[in-house]
């Protein structure tokens, strides 16, 4: 982890700069699979499982037996955690459902929204280096509460053809049962177009790796919604002498963990609170079962000394991390001056990990900057808002004259048409 101490802002675009290792010609790669799959359907998705994941898949869609079985294969502990974790993520995410207001913009002129459901989504559970069994909560959870007529989930599987039960058991107990065996870009292309058995959806959500996120990015310009660009995470610390130099350490670490194109940043205004800090990693690292990834993840990551907290808060706007935490003396004071930021910790016991699998907030969040324009995922992700009006006789008369003028000055007479005639009725029938 490379040490800057005070760059000057002309540099902070530059460091703020992700780490990207593209796979070579990832652009055409993905392309190919996107067209294979529209050609050849099922045929392509277990061609191109057994090619990525070297996996022979005879049936994509999970057996009924085989999610019975994953019953057994979980342990009562991981049960009762994911039934803890599934509550506060329902309370959290039912908290987030709105009653809109009908509002009489002038007298008999009434209008409103209503959210409604998007009726088929397509959720993607990343399965290739860790199977996140966690982000079928984040994604199952609101898009059960929203009311989503078909939930598709599609993840990879393991060498063996398998889904790892933890995956399988979470989906049962939300009451997902249409899980497909399918992982990277051609779940996305299967989800995005439908094939013989994987149903088409209208919008795409998860996280996952490059392939994925460029195959999302790919279909979107097809008319598929996609819920947010989630590519590899990461996590900014901004941290004071008042933090615990191993809480900081095992937040970077639990970040690291991710994949080796993760990035972790740690801000401080002290040199040798950061010295604490990266000898507690090192400590840490050691005896993690994911070190190697980890220690790759710390190759493109960087702490930077600055002379005040306030700078620190100012270059993490500017960075925009998908995590941030806040471990610093009058941390909710400095939480209200967060501009860009997928999602806040405060305080020295806010780990990062609480709101990545039980705490309720969602964990697919926008990385890469992107934090600057989108927000992570919530109950908002899978409904539309229609909006609605009705307008009375007397509402037209109110409004009518309004909607000529500016018709008639855009000079589109149909449009003043469609009033002017009514409001001839209106005065003929006086
Ligand atoms: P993954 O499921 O995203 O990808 C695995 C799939 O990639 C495989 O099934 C395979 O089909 C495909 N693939 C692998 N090599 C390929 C190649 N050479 N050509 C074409 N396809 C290939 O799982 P992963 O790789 O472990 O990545 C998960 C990612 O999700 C990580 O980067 C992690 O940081 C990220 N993540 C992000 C968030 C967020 O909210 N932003 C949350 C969780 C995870």
């Amino acid at each position: 982890m490379k040490n800057i101490t005070n760059p000057t802002i002309s540099d902070w675009a530059k460091i703020c700069k992700r780490p990207v290792f593209p796979a070579e010609d990832l652009e055409d790669k993905v392309k190919n699979i996107l067209e294979l799959v529209q050609q050849k359907g099922d045929t392509a998705l277990k061609e191109l499982s057994l090619k990525f994941d070297k996996a022979v898949v005879e049936e994509l869609k999970v057996s009924e037996a085989e999610i019975e079985a994953s019953k057994k294969q979980v342990s009562e502990e991981l049960k009762v955690a994911i039934s803890v974790a599934a509550k506060n993520i329902r309370s959290f995410h039912e908290a987030q459902q709105l009653t809109e207001t009908i509002v009489e913009t002038m007298p008999g002129i009434q209008c409103w929204r209503k959210s409604v459901a998007i009726e088929n989504v397509g959720l993607y559970i990343p399965g290739g280096s860790a199977p996140l069994f966690s982000t079928v909560l984040m994604l199952g959870i609101p898009a059960l509460i929203a009311g989503c007529k078909q939930i598709v989930l599609c993840t990879p599987p393991d060498k063996d053809g398998n889904i790892k039960p933890a995956v399988l058991y979470t989906a049962n107990f939300l009451g997902i049962t249409q899980i497909f065996k399918v992982g990277g870009a051609q779940a996305i292309a299967a989800l995005a177009y439908g094939t013989e058995t994987v149903p088409k959806v209208d919008k795409i959500f998860g996280p996952g790796n490059q392939f994925v996120t460029k195959a999302k990015e790919l279909v979107q310009k097809n008319g598929i919604a996609i819920d947010l660009p989630a590519g590899p995470s990461e996590v900014l610390v901004i941290a004071d002498s008042t933090a615990d130099a191993d809480f900081v350490a095992s937040d970077l670490l639990s970040q690291a963990e991710h994949g080796p194109d993760s990035q972790v940043v740690l801000l401080s205004d002290s040199s040798e609170f950061v010295e604490k800090v990266k000898l507690a990693v090192d400590e840490q690292l050691r005896v993690l079962p994911r070190a190697d990834i980890a220690a790759k993840a710390l190759e493109n990551s960087f702490s930077v000394i600055f002379n005040s907290i306030g700078e620190c808060v100012e270059f993490s706007n500017r960075y925009a991390p998908e995590h941030l935490i806040l471990a610093i003396e009058n941390a909710q004071e400095f939480a209200d001056k967060i501009q860009n930021a997928g999602s806040v910790f405060i305080g020295n016991y806010s780990c990062e990990s609480a709101g990545d699998y039980a705490s309720g907030s969602n964990h697919t969040l926008p990385t890469n900057g992107y934090a600057r324009s989108y927000s992570g995922v919530s109950l908002d992700s899978f409904v539309k808002k229609i909006t609605f009006q009705n307008i009375s006789r007397l509402g037209l008369q109110n409004i009518g004259r309004t909607v000529e003028v500016m018709a008639g000055a855009e000079q589109l007479l149909a449009h003043r048409n469609a009033v002017s005639i009514r409001l001839k009725k209106i005065q003929d029938e006086k």
